[in-house]
């Protein structure tokens, strides 16, 4: 059986799950979660075995999903793996234009930590983090605009073309879309203190009218994570962060965060597949959750609390992981709830 129509059967898994095995409930030919590594090639699908009759039941299952979700506005991060490995950005296109195209409002949210990472090599620095946010020093801040404005979001805006969709690509300059003020970041270890990484922001304010005109008009918007300043200063925001504000403002029924693990993980590295606020903070008090995941999580409960209905961490490694959880009743990942 293949990967594809073992995840169309549409089964949920079971509440709590370890990761290896998590995988191979949506991939039974692999043997072990490391089968599902970054690197291992993907084998193009071949659907030729299903019968055009189970390929029309299997569509008609998408039906209800379709009409719960038509109209309502889906804030997608495009993050990890699924943004480097070209199979995945083609699922990834088509997954996007199939939901505009069935009537909901994709809206794109595009991460590039590995694309800033190889564009400061190039000149000699070295990318570095504290509590997952990048330190961006001036020189830092002028290649990460011009990666992720330039390029990462132009390859993404050519991708949905391609895939039939009409992206228009925006930062937060465009429309006055994202307002900015310098991050000011506690010390973990020691709240009184403030960390300074540099023209990192946070977002003060957002006017989302352009997102809004563009799906108004059959557009996709795909939205680097840059926001202006006071005096027009630029400032490098966490993707994660810029999608769960924008979610809140849009009133998102969804916001999916793709990512490059199976989901939140636990001390031993099992999956959690929900989460709530207390349990959260417990897994930031004890060190469970580190690096990027700090701005992911907190992002994803304040999303969560501020009233989108749906936030999911997921997979994107999977094929087709949006389709998964948009389409099908399929639950993977780690839910993140208010309470
Ligand atoms: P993205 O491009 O998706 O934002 P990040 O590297 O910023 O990727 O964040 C995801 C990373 O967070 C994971 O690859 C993992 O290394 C790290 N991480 C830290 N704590 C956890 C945890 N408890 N569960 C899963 N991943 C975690
Ligand atoms: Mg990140």
């Amino acid at each position: 059986m293949t990967r594809q129509r073992a995840a169309l059967r549409g089964r949920r898994l079971p509440p709590r799950i370890g990761a290896a095995q998590h995988d191979c409930l949506l991939f039974p030919d692999c043997t072990t979660a490391d089968s599902m590594s970054a690197d291992t090639p993907l084998s193009p699908p071949d659907l030729s075995h299903i019968a055009p009759r189970e390929q029309a039941e299997i569509l008609a299952q998408a039906l209800p999903y379709i009409r719960k979700f038509h109209g309502k506005t889906l804030v997608i991060k495009y993050g990890g793996n699924a943004m480097t490995d070209p199979e995945l950005q083609q699922d990834f296109a088509e997954d996007v234009v199939l939901l505009k195209l069935v009537g909901m409002n994709p809206v794109v949210v595009h991460g590039g930590g590995p694309q800033i990472d190889e564009a400061l090599g190039r000149i000699g620095k070295k990318g570095t983090f504290i509590q997952g946010m990048r330190v961006t020093d001036a020189e830092t801040m002028e290649v990460v605009e011009w990666v992720l404005a330039g390029q990462v979001q132009q390859d993404i805006v050519g991708l949905i073309n391609h895939a039939g969709g009409k992206a228009v690509g925006l930062t937060g300059r465009d429309g006055g879309l994202i307002r900015a003020r310098k991050l000011r970041m506690r010390d973990r270890d020691n709240p009184e203190t403030e960390i300074d990484v540099g023209q990192v922001g946070e977002v003060a304010a957002i006017d989302p009218s352009v997102v809004k005109a563009l799906q108004d008009d059959q557009f996709i918007p795909v939205i680097s994570p840059i926001g202006f300043g006071e005096d027009n200063a630029a400032f490098n925001i966490n993707a994660d962060v810029v999608a769960g504000k924008l979610a809140e403002v849009l009133r998102a029924e969804k916001l999916l965060l793709l990512t490059n693990t199976p989901g939140v993980l636990n001390k031993k590295g099992e999956l959690l597949t929900d989460l709530t606020a207390s349990e959260i903070d417990a897994m930031f008090a004890d060190g469970t959750i580190s690096g990027g995941m700090l701005p992911k999580i907190s992002s994803a409960l304040d999303a969560a609390k501020s009233g989108v209905n749906t936030v999911h961490i997921v997979d994107g490694r999977i094929p087709h992981a949006i389709l998964l959880e948009v389409l099908t009743e399929q639950a993977f990942g780690t839910m993140i709830r208010s309470h």
